[in-house]
């Protein structure tokens, strides 16, 4: 069994705020936030990053942005905007290999990113 952190944080054997979870998707508060609203979107199963899905992953990828939309509209970002981001590999800085979508909202953010 993966001891991969976000896989833990799916089976519940290390706590966090979840905020969504169906059948293949969690969602949860990043322990370190970034923004007022910042949440992590994460595949049940493991895959390690963007450049890692697969063809068959695309309709959990379409699903994860359905998510999203809900989402920013339960917590009203859907019109003051907010930013979803995929850190893939080390020059985006990824620091869990577990693909993750960071939803960041309830602030005007910056660009170009650091
Ligand atoms: P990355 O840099 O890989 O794109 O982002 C990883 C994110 O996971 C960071 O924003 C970090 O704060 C968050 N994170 C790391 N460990 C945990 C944890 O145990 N629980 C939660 N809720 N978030 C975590
Ligand atoms: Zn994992």
């Amino acid at each position: 069994m993966s001891d991969c952190i976000f896989c833990r944080i799916v089976r519940k054997e290390i706590p966090a705020e979840i905020i969504h979870e169906d059948a293949s998707v969690v969602a949860f508060k990043d322990i370190q936030p970034q923004a007022p609203i910042h949440i992590l979107l994460v595949p049940k199963k493991h895959i390690g990053r963007v450049m890692d899905l697969k063809p068959d992953d695309m309709a959990l990828v379409a699903d994860i942005h359905k998510i999203v939309q809900a989402l920013a509209r339960k917590f009203t970002l859907h019109e003051s905007g907010f930013r979803l981001v995929a850190n893939n590999g080390s020059n985006a800085g990824q620091a869990v290999d577990h693909l993750h979508y960071h939803l960041l909202g309830g602030r005007k953010m910056g660009w170009p990113p650091g």
